[in-house]
């Protein structure tokens, strides 16, 4: 009997394929399921016009047979079956696929279930056995033929004995490795896993006997003296698979359970979901989708670890477990699924070419996700609140990255924490709430809300009556910065130099006349924080405090912070202005040693404020114990 060679270029490509299109060997088993279903698919479609075949739908099924002492694993199909030519043709060429011809003669549009297109799929079987026979019956045909191949070396073809119509794959595993322990391909367990991974929703059911033991039942006697039970086995035929999927049954046979069960099985998530939502889109591309807003943030949400993506399913198999484009940034918190039969896929099922469908698919996902966000802020405001702790940081990044071109879509789904009360607020509320004579929508940033409190610089703003937000995380200044304005209102930090109230001229002409006063005061005070602050004035905005830090300029003081935190060697300095407050005594005492001409004390008192400044700030100091002799001194 002549063995057989691949056609020329199919050998590489089977050397390619063994070691470089798939990237888990497990997926051979989809693969080989995938084909079976297929298989049947034409036989089934076949039926429909053709008495003759004799089949109804429930008499076709897929079999798994695994054996131990063999090393073997059998896939055994009633489906359509292959001729030694198809056999040939299939099986000799890769990357032809017989499946994309019935397809193309048969005229199938695209709403058909066949999944095969690239014929490679099979040769996946080379990564986990180390011999591959296929015997197979055609429908129509009286003669079964074997295909046989050990790899690469190529393959023969023979006649079998074989009584009924279909294909049968048997798998002689690879031996062990220290690495890969092919032999778990063979566990019961390892199987029913696989299949209910990758290939649960196949339509046809995937059946295996599985072995159990029960305790034989004693008798009277036996029970009587005590004597324990022994083990007997008995074979059961299990369905493996569960067919339909959840997300394609009708909504209204569905309850809340239903989808909470099916999430905490799914995503391995003990928590139920704060929200689910199941989308069915009939448009072009069609798809159906299950969404989920988790409840509490994974452990790893916020590390690098962490990986965005909804699972992708074609026709009901899984290509992809977590497809990041699916998902934009902002809204990686989503979990969920989407199954689609109008995807390219691409060679190995595993990727999809950065197709059409896929991103119109993500744009409809995106506005499915953000309607409802939208829906859970003005009907469930408690509920949006609590997702706003786990997630929202995830949102103001949003507003921010890409150089804010997303911010339209995501300015009235975040929140702050406002002056009044310290309640959350949109900035439709605070922009809703604001008097007449509030120009800006003023916010102002520290570590906590306790320190923010604190700030001298919020009191001129809370005197006259206007609402703040209280900014605690790093990125809100930039997310703010970047929004610049929301409904026309200016963002405004209460530390920049211009707040837009409304001047008290009396305060005004009094304060300049104070500063021309002081003039040499400050320019000495000035020459002592030489590097340090770019200027000493007079404060118009402190109440009760001494002294206050603000920033002249784009970049504020907390930005300075935040950037010369990130890696690398920033160091970024925003324009420093030390206030001081003509109404606090400390001003009389300036004064007094100004007048006194002793200058060194007042550049040891301008030292002294300015590093005060800078701790209500609750910045770091450079030299704590300098600062401290220097109180001691002074005092
Ligand atoms: P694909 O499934 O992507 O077409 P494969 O390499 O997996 O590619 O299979 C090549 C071809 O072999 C299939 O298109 C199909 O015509 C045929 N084939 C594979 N497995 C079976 C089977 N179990 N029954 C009938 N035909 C099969």
């Amino acid at each position: 009997m002549e063995t057989k060679q691949f056609k020329a270029e199919s050998k590489r490509l089977l050397d390619m394929m063994i070691h470089s299109i798939y990237t888990h060997k497990e997926i051979f088993l989809r693969e080989l399921i995938s084909n079976a279903s297929d298989a049947i698919d034409k036989l089934y479609f076949k039926s429909l016009t053709d008495d003759k075949v004799g089949m109804n739908k429930e008499d076709f099924a897929i079999r798994i047979y695994a054996d131990k002492d063999s090393r073997t694993l059998k896939i055994v199909d009633n489906g359509i079956g292959m001729t030694s030519e198809e056999l040939e043709n299939n099986l000799g060429t890769i990357a032809n696929s017989g499946s994309l011809k019935f397809k193309n003669e048969n005229k199938l549009d695209d709403d058909n279930q066949i999944i095969g297109q690239f014929g490679v799929g099979f040769y996946s079987a080379f990564m986990v056995a180390k011999k591959v026979t296929v015997i197979s019956k055609a429908y129509g045909s009286d003669t079964a033929y074997q295909w046989e191949s050990e790899g690469v070396d190529g393959y023969t073809i023979t006649e079998a004995a074989k009584d009924t119509v279909g294909t049968e794959i048997i798998l002689e595993m690879l031996d062990d490795t220290d690495d890969e322990k092919y032999g778990e391909f063979l566990d019961t367990y390892r199987i029913k896993g696989l299949i209910s991974k990758y290939s649960d929703y196949i339509r046809f059911p995937i059946k295996m006997d599985i072995t159990h033991s029960r305790p034989i039942e004693l008798s009277e006697e036996d029970k009587a003296a005590g004597k324990t039970p022994e083990y007997e086995e008995y074979i059961e035929t299990e369905t493996l698979n569960s067919m339909v999927p959840l997300w394609k049954k009708n909504r209204s046979e569905l309850k809340e359970e239903d989808y909470k069960h099916f999430y905490t099985e799914k995503f391995y998530d003990y928590n139920s979901p704060l929200k689910y939502s199941h989308v069915v889109n009939e448009g072009m591309p069609s798809y159906n989708a299950l969404l989920y807003i988790p409840s509490k943030a994974p452990f790893d949400y916020y590390s690098k670890e962490y990986q965005k993506g909804l699972q992708l399913y074609s026709n009901g198999v899984l290509i992809m477990d977590k497809c990041e484009d699916l998902l934009p940034d902002y809204f990686g918190f989503v979990k969920g699924l989407v199954d689609s039969e109008d995807l390219s896929l691409n060679i190995s099922r595993e990727m999809l070419q950065h197709d059409r469908q896929l991103k119109v698919i993500a744009k409809s996902i995106e506005k499915t996700i953000s309607n409802e966000l939208k829906k859970m802020l003005k009907n469930e405001r408690e509920k949006y609140e609590e997702f706003w702790k786990e997630f929202g940081i995830q949102m103001k990044f949003g507003v921010y990255n890409g150089y804010g071109i997303n911010k339209e879509k995501l300015q009235d789904l975040i929140l702050f924490t406002s002056s009044n009360e310290n309640k959350l607020v949109t900035l439709d509320e605070y922009v809703t709430g604001m008097p007449e004579d509030q120009k800006y929508i003023y916010y102002a940033t520290g570590e906590t809300i306790a320190r923010i409190e604190q700030l001298p610089q919020t009191e001129l703003v809370k005197d006259k009556g206007f609402e703040i937000l209280y900014m605690t995380d790093s990125v809100d200044e930039f997310a703010v910065r970047m929004l610049a304005s929301y409904k026309e209102k200016e963002f405004r930090n209460v530390s920049s130099d211009d707040l837009g109230i409304e001047k008290d001229e009396k305060q005004e002409e009094e304060i300049k006349a104070k500063e021309a006063e002081s003039a040499d005061m400050l320019k000495v005070m000035a020459e002592a924080l030489d590097g340090k602050a770019a200027k000493v004035v007079l404060s118009k905005r402190l109440k009760s405090h001494p002294v206050c830090l603000t920033s002249e300029g784009e970049i504020s003081l907390e930005m300075e912070k935040v950037l010369n935190a990130m890696p690398g060697d920033q160091n970024v300095k925003a324009q420093r202005v030390l206030e001081i407050n003509p109404e606090h005594e400390i001003f009389g005492k300036l004064k007094s040693i100004s007048e006194a001409g002793d200058n060194d004390k007042l550049k040891k008192y301008a030292n002294m404020l300015y590093t005060q400044a800078m701790l209500i700030e609750g910045m770091t100091i450079d030299n704590p114990v300098e600062f401290s002799n220097l109180i001691c001194e002074l005092m």
